[in-house]
Parts: C-alpha cells; sequence; structure tokens
C-alpha cells in the first residue's frame, strides 16, 4: 500500500518534471516569435539583459500622464507624436474641455491611450466639498461615457487630493505619480527633460500637462531617449497591475 502511493508520488513527480521542460521549451519558441514581432522595445531589452544573471527578460514598462487637456493644438501634436513612435500614454481630462474637444478625446480612445477622470472643472478636495468633488468626478464620468461608450475607473485627483471612500462608492481609482518635473512652471523643455530622465526607472509614472509646448517637446524627446534604453510606453493600466 505505501509501495504504490510512493510509486505513485514518483510518476506524479515525473509528470510535472516532463510539464515543466514543456513549459520551458514552449517559452523559448514564444520568446523567439516575440523578438521577431516587436523589432523596438522586447529585442533591446533582451540584448541588454543577456549576460547578466537578470530574469528581466521583458522590457522595462514606464508610463506618460498628461493632465488638464485635451488641448486643441498641443494634444493634437503630442498624439501625432506618440503615434510616430508606437508610444501609449494616459490621459487625465477635465470634463469640461472634454466636451469641448471631444474629437481628440475619441482620438485617444481609438490610438490606445488610457482616459482618466481629472474631475470637471479641476476642483481641488478639500475638507468641506466633498460632495461637489464627487459629483465633478460623476458628471466627468458622464461626459466620457457619452463620447466614447465606456466607463472610466482611473481618476487623477487634481493636487493629489483624495478621500478612498470613493473607491467602493464609484469603483474609481486614484492614480498618482512618481516623477513630477514641474512642466508647468518651466518654459524650458531641456529642463524638464533633464528631470524626467534623472528619475526614469522602471515602473515610473511621469506627470506632465499636455497644455504646453515645451511639455510635448519634452515629452516625445524623452520617448526617443528611453526607447533606445530598451523602455517600452505603456498606459497606467500596465503599471498598475504589476505594482
Ligand atoms: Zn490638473
Amino acid at each position: 500500500m505505501e509501495h504504490k502511493k510512493e510509486k505513485r508520488n514518483e510518476r506524479a513527480a515525473i509528470q510535472l518534471g516532463l510539464f515543466l521542460v514543456g513549459l520551458l521549451l514552449f517559452g523559448t519558441a514564444a520568446g523567439g516569435q516575440l523578438t521577431g514581432e516587436e523589432k523596438n522595445g522586447k529585442e533591446k531589452a533582451a540584448i541588454q539583459t543577456s549576460g547578466g544573471v537578470s530574469d528581466a527578460v521583458e522590457p522595462k514598462k514606464i508610463a506618460l500622464t498628461f493632465d488638464d487637456g485635451p488641448h486643441p493644438v498641443y494634444t493634437k501634436i503630442l498624439l501625432d507624436g506618440l503615434a510616430e513612435r508606437g508610444a501609449k500614454a494616459s490621459f487625465f481630462v477635465t470634463g469640461e474641455n472634454a466636451e469641448k474637444y471631444p474629437e481628440l478625446i475619441l482620438r485617444m480612445q481609438k490610438e490606445g491611450h488610457l482616459i482618466g477622470n481629472h474631475t470637471y472643472s479641476h476642483i481641488q478636495l478639500t475638507g468641506n466639498n466633498r460632495e461637489a468633488f464627487r459629483q465633478e468626478l460623476i458628471s466627468t464620468n458622464e461626459v466620457l461615457k457619452e463620447i466614447t461608450g465606456a466607463e472610466t475607473i482611473f481618476v487623477r485627483p487634481p493636487y493629489g487630493s483624495w478621500d478612498k471612500g470613493f473607491e467602493q462608492e464609484l469603483n474609481m481609482f486614484p492614480v498618482l505619480w512618481t516623477i513630477d518635473p514641474l512642466d508647468w512652471c518651466s518654459k524650458s523643455s531641456t529642463d524638464v527633460e533633464k528631470r524626467i530622465l534623472s528619475k526614469a526607472r522602471e515602473n515610473a509614472i511621469i506627470l506632465l500637462h499636455d497644455e504646453y509646448a515645451s511639455s510635448i517637446e519634452a515629452a516625445l524627446f524623452i520617448v526617443d531617449e528611453l526607447q533606445s534604453q530598451g523602455y517600452v510606453f505603456v498606459t497606467v493600466e500596465e503599471i498598475m497591475l504589476v505594482s
């Protein structure tokens, strides 16, 4: 009886071993296919990590986020630049601006960017305006749903002021940032670029505003620079899922 059990265990162990070998082989084959298809990030990341002990075969993800738009001139230039580079971004728009420029919201959706809520009129949550803030989240979700047909889940609360209670009440989740280059108070794209590049790392979330020429210029410059270092620009959703 005991012996039989042991034999069964042994067989199970062998089967598991074969299964793991199969997985490894399958993984190698799939990896080969991927590098063939995705010329940009994956291949470069693989080259950089080969020879090292790092298990980071996956490309390094990083996210660009743009608040306060859409802007009729700069958002369009930005979307053109991102499309040329195959980079995805996340846009936290106000309901007010989304209503004014619905075609830009539709274009963001069509081109695979994430659209988030930045309140209707850029209101800051304080100790005594919870209900007004909540209403602005709801009305902005309605504006966005009217345009895109989709529900909005992510919110960038203006000035980072948030109440965790909204997460349950509205099924909305805040997205803050890890790199703030203060682009709104600098006209120099070079300064903004330097501040971002000095802090760039895997899974970073970069805060910018698509309403200044210098911010757009800096954003496209850092996409080129970081893509050449093996980074892939993804929406915040992809960063939030791993962290
Ligand atoms: Zn803002």
